[in-house]
Parts: structure tokens; C-alpha cells; sequence
């Protein structure tokens, strides 16, 4: 095949895995202590600062890429270290980019007019003052009603006794789901309000589940729920255990993916 068209294929696929990537178009204004320069069809900024140290580092995290040189390096040089790496420095930047979007689309600010996301849509949160009794979703608006004093500690936690609640009925109606399709089921289920799982089961048959799921959407639900059904038959990690969640849930590699994008540190 001629070296042209590997090329083109090259860049085909460089395109494939960055979707999210906007054209090419430089910034209008760089940042103190910063550059930009041309990776592919890209312009990336990054922050250099100069080391003692003997070579080239590069970090990329959730505040973008930042080069350290040692202080006798050219910047032309510099400039051609990172153009050896450019697959995985625009690779790591959309992993980044990813992860604060979905870290920012869950960190719900407590306040009327604010947006939360729940299974899979938003719901705007209204405060009404002087509105008694439960929080009532009316389309796509959950209508709170708080005394006039309340401050925002007050909304949310009166929002998520409302979603511990949905919780309750979502994962009964999906755990009901895989015992009536698949026979599976646990000897009990709770729910949880661990900061680091999702779900967990234990070796008498029981299992918990995250009333936090209930910010995802559907199918990530049913994902955790047969994942931890699965353990059911299979106490690890193993080629057995997946084949268990297959059964139960033909996407779970997808929905896997989906929820490793999430740090476990999530404050809500
Ligand atoms: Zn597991």
C-alpha cells in the first residue's frame, strides 16, 4: 500500500478516536507562562516551566498538558518531543476532558433552578416556598417545598431522601426484572450510600446498591445490578464471572467502560 494512503488511514483513525475534538483553530489569547503548538490538526496550549532537571517531562491532567525542560533545552526541541508523542498527548487530554465533564455533570449545585441528573435526564430542582409534603416531579421539574429559611443543606437533603426513595422502587423493578428473565436473585438487597462503590455483594446472598446510581442512566443501573447478581454465581473477577454478566446484560462492556470515567471520590 502506498505511503500516502497508510498516511490517510492514519490520520482516519487518529480522527475516529478523538471525536470530541473541535477543528483546528488557535486560541485567540494564551496564558502567562504558556504556548501553543500544533499537534496533527491540533493546537494544544500547555504550560512549560523550566527545571533543573536532565529531560523532557510531560504531564497531562484535569488543567491540561504542562511540559518541564531543563533550562538549556531549545524550544525547538521541546517543540519536537512533544510532536513524538502527539497520538498520546491528544489521547490523554480528551481522557481528561471526558472525566471533568462527567465529574462536572454530577457535582449538583444545591439551589433553585439548578439542574440534576437522573436516569438518564436532567431535572431541573424548583425550589416552592410554602409548598408542603414531598418533592413532586412534575415532567421534567422536581417542585420542592421548603420553608422560607431553609438554606441549600436543606434542599439536598431533602432531594436525596427523595432519590433514596426512587432508588427503592427503580432497583425492586430491575432486580424483579432479572429474577423473572434470568431466575437470579438475591437472598436480600439493601441500599447503600457508600463514597466508593456502586454496588457490593455478599457471601450470604445479599446485595447492596448505591441510591447514587439513580443520577445515571438506566442502563448503567442495570449493568451494576447484574454485575453484582452475577457475583451471585461467581465470587471474583475472573473469565467466568464476565461470562455470568453477559448473560444477564449483553452491553456490560460498554456500561463498564462508561462508569470507570467516574472517579470514585464523587461529593454530590
Ligand atoms: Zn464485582
Amino acid at each position: 500500500m502506498a505511503l500516502k494512503r497508510l498516511r490517510q488511514l492514519a490520520d482516519a483513525a487518529l480522527q475516529l478516536t478523538l471525536p470530541l475534538f473541535e477543528p483546528a483553530a488557535p486560541p485567540a489569547v494564551v496564558r502567562a507562562g504558556h504556548r501553543v503548538l500544533r499537534l496533527g490538526d491540533q493546537f494544544v496550549e500547555y504550560e512549560l516551566r523550566r527545571s533543573r532537571r536532565r529531560t523532557i517531562g510531560f504531564v497531562v491532567d484535569d488543567r491540561g498538558l504542562s511540559v518541564t525542560a531543563p533550562r538549556w533545552v531549545a524550544q525547538s526541541e521541546i517543540d519536537s518531543a512533544l510532536a513524538e508523542r502527539a497520538d498520546w498527548v491528544l489521547r490523554k487530554l480528551v481522557e481528561w476532558r471526558d472525566y471533568t465533564r462527567r465529574r462536572d455533570r454530577l457535582a449538583v449545585r444545591w439551589e433553585d433552578g439548578a439542574t440534576m441528573p437522573f436516569l438518564g435526564r436532567d431535572l431541573v430542582l424548583r425550589v416552592c416556598a410554602g409548598h408542603r409534603g414531598k418533592p413532586v416531579l412534575v415532567e421534567s421539574t422536581l417542585q420542592v417545598g421548603l420553608a422560607p429559611e431553609a438554606d441549600n443543606d436543606q434542599l439536598r437533603d431533602v432531594v436525596q431522601a427523595w432519590l433514596q426513595q426512587r432508588a427503592r422502587e427503580h432497583f425492586a423493578v430491575r432486580i424483579d426484572h432479572f429474577a423473572r428473565e434470568h431466575g437470579v436473585s438475591p437472598r436480600r438487597w439493601a441500599l447503600s450510600s457508600a463514597r466508593t462503590r456502586w454496588g457490593s455483594c455478599a457471601a450470604d446472598g445479599s446485595i447492596r446498591l448505591n441510591w447514587r446510581l439513580m443520577h445515571f442512566p438506566p442502563e448503567i443501573v442495570d449493568y451494576v445490578i447484574a454485575h453484582e447478581l452475577a457475583h451471585l454465581r461467581e465470587m471474583n473477577h475472573g473469565p467466568q464471572f464476565w461470562s455470568a454478566v453477559g448473560e444477564l446484560f449483553p452491553e456490560w462492556q460498554r456500561a463498564r467502560d462508561w462508569l470507570r470515567g467516574f472517579p470514585d471520590d464523587i461529593t454530590f
